[in-house]
C-alpha cells in the first residue's frame, strides 16, 4: 500500500504548493522511492479545459489528453512522473460525479448527503490504486474556503481509513516581513494552523514561505502555537528558482523528519541532479537568444511549458537561453537582428498569423535555426507553398475562407469520427530514416502531445518536397504530416505537436536540445 502526503496552503494563495509538493516527491525519489502526484481543485469547474487562459496560465495536456492547468507540468517536470485525467480532479467533477450517480440510482434511494457521498467520492480519487510508494496529493485553494471544506474533512477521514502512521499532512504558510519594525510575523501561520485544526487535521509539518531563514526563536514559537516540535517548522525561502527549493528542503532534514514520521531509515539522498541544475544557474555562462514570435505575452505563464523546456536545453547545451518575445502582430525583420534562433508556438486564430508566417520565412531565407510548434509548422508549410513552391494563396482553413487550403481540417484520416474537435494528447509518429528528425530523436518512431484541430494536407507533400522541404514525421497511417524540415538549411525543423509538454530539467528534450545547440553555434 502507498504511503500519502496532503499538501495544504493557508494564508493566501499562489504560495508555491505545487513546487512544494513536487520538492517533496524530489528527496524521497533521491532515496529511491517512487512518487505519484495527484491534485484536488474545490472549485466546481468540471474540468479546467472551460477555464480562461486568462486566469490560468497556459493549458497543459496529458498523455491521455486531458485539458489541464499549468500545476501537472510542474509535476511531470520535477518528478518524471505521467499524470492523467485522474490526476487533476476538481469538485465540479466530483459533484458530477455524485449527481450522475443519483440520476442513475445508484443510490438506492438513500438520502445523499455530503457526508458520506461526497466525501466518498473525493476519497475514491485520492485512493485510486498506484504501484508507487508515496502519493503525493495536493488540494487547491487556502485553508479557509468554503468549497475547500470538503476535501478537508476527506482527507482527514482518508488518514482515520488507512491508518495515521500511512498519512503526513503538509502546510504551507506565509510568514509576512514588516519592514519598518523589521519583524517576520507569525500569527498568520498560528491562524492558518488552528483553521486546519478546526477540520480535525494537525499538519505535520508546516513549510513557512519567508524572505529569509527563520530563526530558531521563531521556529520554536510557531512550533509551540501549532502543536509541533521545532525542527518540523521548514523554512520556505524565496529563491531565484524553483528548482533550487528540493535544496533548500533538503538542507533542512525534510527528508529525515518524513523518514521519523514514517517508520523508514534516515538515509542520504543523491541530490546530485538537481546540484547540477544549482550550478548552472550561478555559472557565468555565454547567453544565446531565442526570439518567440507569439501574442499570448500579456498572459502570465502562458507559454510556461515553452519557457521551461528553452532552459531545460540552455542546461543541456551550457549556455544561458534569453528569451526574446517578438509580437506576432507587429513582427518585421528588424525584431531578428539579435537573434540567434527563432520559434514559432503554438496559436489560434487569425490575430497575428501573418507575422508568424514572415517569421517562419525570415528565418528560412537567413539561414537562421528556427523551430516550429503546432501552428509553427503549420506557418512554416504556409510561407514555402507561398513563397517557394508558388501557390500565392496558400493558407490555412483556420485563417482564411479563399485560399488553396494547404492546412485544413482532414476528413479522410483516423480522426474523421472527430468532427471538428481538437486532436489532444499523444499520438505515435513514424520518423523518416536519414533526416533531421532521425538524427535528433535517434527513433524511427516517437510519441508526442497534441492540441491542435487543423493538419497539413498530405496531398501537398510530394510538391513540397519537390521544392525542398521533407515530411520527416507521419503519422503511422501515412495520412498526416507530423513533422517538415529542410534538408538545406542549418537548421529548421517543425512538429505538429508540443514537444515542450515532454521536457524536464535533467534530460531537456531532443528537439529543443538540438535548437539551442544549432542557435549556439550561430
Ligand atoms: N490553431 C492551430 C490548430 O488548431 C494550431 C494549434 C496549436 O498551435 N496548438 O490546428
Amino acid at each position: 500500500m502507498s504511503r500519502y502526503i496532503f499538501v495544504t496552503g493557508g494564508v493566501v494563495s499562489s504560495l508555491g504548493k505545487g513546487v512544494s509538493a513536487a520538492s517533496l516527491g524530489a528527496l524521497l525519489q533521491s532515496r529511491g522511492y517512487s512518487v505519484h502526484v495527484r491534485k484536488f481543485d474545490p472549485y466546481l469547474n468540471v474540468d479546467p479545459g472551460t477555464m480562461s487562459p486568462f486566469q490560468h496560465g497556459e493549458v497543459y495536456v496529458t498523455n491521455d489528453g486531458f485539458e489541464t492547468d499549468l500545476d501537472l507540468g510542474y509535476y511531470e517536470r520535477f518528478l518524471g512522473v505521467k499524470l492523467s485525467r485522474n490526476d487533476s480532479v476538481s469538485g465540479g467533477r466530483i459533484y458530477w460525479d455524485v449527481l450522475n450517480a443519483e440520476r442513475h440510482g445508484d443510490y438506492l434511494g438513500a438520502t445523499v448527503q455530503m457526508i458520506p457521498h461526497v466525501t466518498n467520492k473525493i476519497k475514491e480519487y485520492i485512493g485510486r490504486p498506484t504501484d508507487t510508494d508515496f502519493v503525493i496529493c495536493e488540494i487547491g485553494g487556502t485553508v479557509g474556503d468554503i468549497e475547500g471544506t470538503i476535501f478537508l474533512e476527506s482527507i482527514r477521514q482518508f488518514a482515520n481509513d488507512i491508518g495515521r502512521k500511512n498519512v503526513m499532512f503538509m502546510h504551507l504558510t506565509l510568514a509576512p516581513y514588516l519592514e519598518q519594525s523589521g519583524e517576520l510575523k507569525t500569527k498568520p501561520t498560528q491562524m492558518s494552523v488552528r483553521r486546519l485544526l478546526e477540520s480535525g487535521i494537525q499538519a505535520d509539518m508546516l513549510f513557512v514561505r519567508s524572505p529569509r531563514m527563520l530563526t530558531d526563536d521563531e521556529r520554536a514559537k510557531i512550533g509551540m502555537f501549532c502543536n509541533l516540535p521545532a525542527t518540523n517548522v521548514i523554512t520556505s525561502m524565496n529563491v531565484d528558482n524553483i528548482y533550487k527549493i528540493p535544496l533548500v528542503y533538503e538542507s533542512q532534514k525534510v527528508f529525515d523528519i518524513m523518514a521519523g514520521h514514517f517508520g523508514l531509515p534516515a538515509i542520504a539522498g543523491d541530490m546530485s541532479k538537481l546540484q547540477r541544475i544549482e550550478k548552472y544557474l550561478d555559472a557565468d555562462l555565454p547567453t544565446c537568444t531565442i526570439g518567440v514570435v507569439g501574442k499570448y505575452f500579456d498572459v502570465p505563464d502562458a507559454y510556461k511549458s515553452l519557457n521551461e523546456a528553452l532552459f531545460h536545453a540552455g542546461i543541456q547545451n551550457n549556455v544561458h537561453v534569453k528569451i526574446k518575445k517578438i509580437n506576432a502582430e507587429t513582427f518585421s525583420a528588424d525584431d531578428c537582428a539579435d537573434v540567434d534562433g527563432i520559434l514559432v508556438p503554438g496559436g489560434f486564430g487569425t490575430r497575428g498569423v501573418e507575422g508568424k508566417i514572415a517569421a517562419a520565412g525570415y528565418a528560412r531565407t537567413h539561414n537562421i535555426p528556427y523551430m516550429g510548434i503546432c501552428l509553427g509548422m503549420q506557418v512554416a508549410v504556409i510561407d514555402f507553398m507561398r513563397n517557394v513552391v508558388g501557390i500565392k494563396n496558400a493558407d490555412s482553413t483556420e485563417f482564411s475562407k479563399n485560399c488553396t487550403p494547404v492546412v485544413g481540417i482532414m476528413s479522410d484520416c483516423d480522426k474523421a469520427d472527430m468532427g471538428g474537435t481538437l486532436r489532444l494528447g499523444a499520438y505515435p509518429c513514424n520518423i523518416k530514416p536519414g533526416t533531421l528528425a532521425e538524427k535528433i530523436y535517434g527513433a524511427s518512431q516517437i510519441s508526442e502531445r497534441h492540441r491542435h484541430r487543423y493538419e497539413v494536407d498530405i496531398k501537398y507533400k510530394d510538391g513540397m518536397e519537390k521544392h525542398g522541404m521533407i515530411v520527416s514525421g507521419l503519422s503511422p497511417d501515412g495520412k498526416l504530416p507530423e513533422m517538415v524540415e529542410i534538408p538545406s538549411h542549418k537548421f529548421f525543423i517543425a512538429g505538429q505537436f508540443h514537444p515542450e509538454f515532454q521536457s524536464n530539467p535533467f534530460d531537456g528534450h531532443p528537439m529543443f536540445n538540438a535548437f539551442i545547440a544549432a542557435a549556439k553555434n550561430k
